[in-house]
């Protein structure tokens, strides 16, 4: 694949902007670099010194050895020439020390300390008086010994010896010592050279990798957020606008489990190639999660450009992605927030955003929601409304209502629907369309889930018994419900508790529960069936109503939504009859739901629609006033007779 090659030999510019890599400290392998070369110099400059020193301190005592034997042998070899006062004598013994090595001079003071003799060469003449001890001509190192016959001092010798030898062995050891040492550094430096080029390239790949996602190569989660937090304070200090975009895959997962990982990979690089297509070069187009991309645009001069390129975010998923194995379809919710107008710091940007895509998701998805300031007010109701469900479960405060449902060919009441209701303290009856999503996010929809199943097969059981006729309850199931492994085990319990037959529970599902996870509902399914328990589509037509669904999923009934009910019968016919005619053609039961008027089921009865339920026929009302509306009191509990509706005045079907 193009992209790939292209990415894989180069990170590609978006990342080299990424701000991780302006952010971090400086490399190491470049501190190594100079560092190593110092530090080497200076351990040689050192090791120089002292060997120096210590061979120069040798030498010279070396040489001072020497000078003080042949001072002695001076000393001795002028004893006679001395005591005689012979100074030809004194001068042959002292020319006879010429070729002693390193001589400069050699001479005899007398007891006066007068020059009694002296060998010298020219440039090194002994001084007529006898110098004080311990002064010493330059480049010369003077020794001086005692003429003595029978412990009776007749003089003094002194004797020069040159340190220009001296000077010149040092020299050669410094010039050696040099090169060795400008060798050794050579070798450390070639040496260090590779290792750094090698560090700096494994250095290189390390933060690549720490800030790239290896699926699409956009920059990271962390390297998203560094990038935000270096824009927003080049935003706040250069007076500008930015934007951020929150992006989340709206059937992302699916693609995964139904089409398989490969594919998922494969379509996460061609959403990461159309978002980047869609926005500016200098903008950032990141993946912070399995399905969640963000995108950080700026600067931008007003609210209107911001929100045209977010539109345009939105419009490049519009079109199918067409990979290997076929067309794909990736649309997105899109959450959009700008700083400063919407927020102020960075954990407010992400915040709003994030309020936005939450909107954008809980509006139908396939949307951009722009933050607005209201959303804050929502997102803290829904907070608090989640807190308030956690203590209504404990405090018992929640009930359970029935909906009867009856057959349209007779108007027998042949079943009810059990919905879960909520009434607040203070805020009244909470709508089950608020609560049941919140319920779903926090997961406490699992054991509300269970509580209601548990009542309506305890309730229809104890009307089964009390002689009521055989009536079905169809419980509404949520997604979380389905992926929990214990599900089935809690139907069986609640089955075998209530004494409620199997055939006469019956499980509702909606299209886009099945689709979250095919292969989890399929299980699920064919579990609930083995058991003998009924299943239905809820509010078909509104999600995916794929055909291919209907002959994978063994369900039993189908549940027309309200929406298409509700424009019969002037308009919508067509839908439903279509409906009516796959469910007949797949060997499916039929509910229409949300029947209000009587003239939808007059048309619903004509078309051949099974059994209907709405508010024409009975709202959803608590288990004392259902029975009381529809038991037979004059027989105790031996049936049911058929009230109409006080609500609605109209009487059920076929009464
Ligand atoms: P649903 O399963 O499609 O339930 C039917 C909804 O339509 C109920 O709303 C019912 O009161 C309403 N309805 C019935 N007939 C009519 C009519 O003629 N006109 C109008 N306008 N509405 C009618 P409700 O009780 O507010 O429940 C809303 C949704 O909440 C349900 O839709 C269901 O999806 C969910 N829900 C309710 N109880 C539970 C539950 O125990 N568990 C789960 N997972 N979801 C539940
Ligand atoms: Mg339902
Ligand atoms: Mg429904």
């Amino acid at each position: 694949m193009k992209r790939a090659v292209r990415h894989a030999a180069k990170p590609d510019a978006r990342h080299a902007a990424a701000p991780g890599r302006a952010l971090a400290p400086a490399p190491i392998s470049s501190a190594l670099g100079t560092g190593q070369i110092i530090a080497a110099a200076a351990a040689l400059v050192i090791a120089g010194a002292v060997l120096i020193a210590y061979q120069l301190l040798d030498m010279r005592h070396s040489l001072i050895d020497g000078a003080k034997v042949q001072a002695a042998i001076v000393a001795d070899s002028v004893t006679a020439p001395l005591m005689f006062r012979d100074r030809d004598a004194a001068r042959d013994a002292l020319h006879a020390f010429r070729y002693a090595p390193g001589l400069r001079a050699v001479g005899v003071y007398d007891n006066d300390g007068n020059l009694f003799a002296e060998f010298s060469y020219p440039d090194s003449r002994l001084p007529a008086r006898r110098p004080p001890d311990g002064a010493t001509p330059e480049g010369v190192i003077t020794v001086t010994d005692t003429v003595r016959h029978r412990d009776t001092t007749l003089g003094h010798t002194v004797l020069h010896t040159s340190t220009a030898k001296l000077r010149a062995v040092l020299l050669r050891y410094v010039g050696l010592l040099t090169v060795a040492s400008l060798l050794a550094m050579l070798v450390v430096a070639v040496l260090g050279r590779k290792t750094r080029a090698r560090m700096a390239a494994a250095e290189r790949k390390l933060d690549y990798m720490a800030h790239t996602d290896h699926v699409t190569r956009l920059p990271n989660r962390h390297a998203t957020y560094a990038r935000l937090a270096a824009d927003l304070e080049r935003a706040r200090t250069q007076g500008q606008r930015l934007a951020l975009l929150l992006v989340d895959l709206d059937n992302f997962k699916l693609v995964n489990d139904t089409a398989g990982h490969a594919v998922g990979d494969e379509l996460l690089q061609h959403v990461a190639d159309a978002l980047t297509g869609a926005v500016r070069a200098s903008d950032l187009v990141g993946r912070i999660g399995g399905d969640e991309f963000a995108i950080i645009a700026g600067p931008v001069p007003d609210r209107a450009a911001a929100l045209a390129l977010a539109a345009g975010v939105t419009q490049a998923l519009q079109a199918p992605f067409r990979l290997r194995q076929g067309e794909f379809f990736a649309t997105a919710s899109v959450g959009f927030c700008l700083y400063p107008d919407d927020a102020g710091t960075m954990g407010e940007l992400m915040s709003s955003a994030d309020t936005a895509l939450y909107h954008a998701k809980h509006a139908g998805r396939n949307r951009l929601a722009e933050f607005v300031p209201a959303m804050t007010a929502a997102t803290q109701r829904r907070a608090a409304l989640e807190r308030e469900l956690r203590r209504a479960i404990e405090q018992d405060r929640l009930s359970v209502h029935y909906q009867p449902q009856f057959n349209c060919a007779d108007g027998a009441l042949v079943g009810v629907e059990a919905l879960l209701r909520w009434n607040h303290p203070e805020h009244g009856p909470v709508s089950p369309a608020e609560f049941i999503p919140i319920a779903e996010d926090s997961g406490l929809i699992v054991h509300l889930g269970r509580w209601v199943l548990r009542r309506a097969c305890d309730q229809v059981a104890a009307w089964q018994r009390a002689g009521a006729p055989t009536l079905t309850v169809a419980v509404n199931m949520s997604a979380r419900q389905l992926r929990e492994p214990g599900f089935i085990d809690d139907v069986t319990r609640a089955l075998a508790d209530s004494g409620l037959a199997p055939g006469r529970l019956e499980l509702e599902l909606t299209e886009s529960v099945l689709m979250e996870d095919v292969d989890g509902a399929i299980a699920f399914m064919q579990a609930a069936r083995a058991l003998g328990v009924r299943l239905a589509i809820d509010d078909f037509g509104t999600g995916y109503s794929s055909l291919a669904y209907l002959q994978c999923f063994p369900i039993n009934q189908l549940k027309i939504d309200r929406s298409f009910v509700q424009l019969l019968p002037r308009r919508g016919e067509t839908i439903v009859h279509a409906i009516l005619a796959l469910a007949r053609g797949f060997g499916l039961a039929v509910v229409a739901e949300g029947v209000e008027e009587q003239a939808q089921l007059d048309w619903l009865r004509a078309a051949g629609c099974d059994i209907a339920q709405g508010f024409l026929l009975g709202k959803p009302v608590p288990p004392d006033a259902f029975a009381e509306r529809y038991l037979d009191r004059r027989t105790g509990l031996a049936g049911f007779h058929r009230k109409p509706d006080s609500s609605s005045g109209a009487a059920p079907p076929g009464a």
